[in-house]
């Protein structure tokens, strides 16, 4: 390996983006399969006998599918956004003090949009 850094760099950032790519994907599907979930869910006619604590458990689920949902949301979010990033040129820049935040945090943490020091120090 003879590369420059800047070189490796750009390819770790190309790597980043494949994965963040497939992560969104992936969501992108996972999202579709529970808004499924939900329209099922709904449109399931509610047997004559039901009981109340049935019903109760039907509610449960709603909400645990629906902060599923949101959580999911979140994440797809979060990788449009890197997307844009990396789309602009802005991408593994910290948002704080405008220096590259190091690879191996965007390797653990694509989305991170501040260095570590800025980040422990709650800078904005
Ligand atoms: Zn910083």
């Amino acid at each position: 390996m003879t590369e420059i850094a800047t070189t490796t760099r750009q390819s770790d950032l190309a790597e980043i983006r494949r994965q963040v790519e497939s992560e969104k994907a992936r969501l992108d599907h996972e999202l579709g399969q529970l808004s499924g979930m939900a329209a099922n869910g709904a449109g399931r006619e509610a047997p004559f006998h039901e009981h109340p604590t049935e019903h109760a458990g039907e509610m449960e689920e709603h909400e645990r599918l629906q902060a599923i949902r949101e959580n999911l949301q979140q994440m797809y979010e979060q990788c449009e956004d890197a997307l844009g990033r990396l789309e602009r040129g802005e991408y593994g820049l910290c948002r704080s003090c405008s220096k590259e935040i190091a690879i191996e945090r965007l390797r653990a943490l694509p989305y991170a949009t501040r260095c570590v020091p800025c980040k422990e120090a709650k800078r904005d």
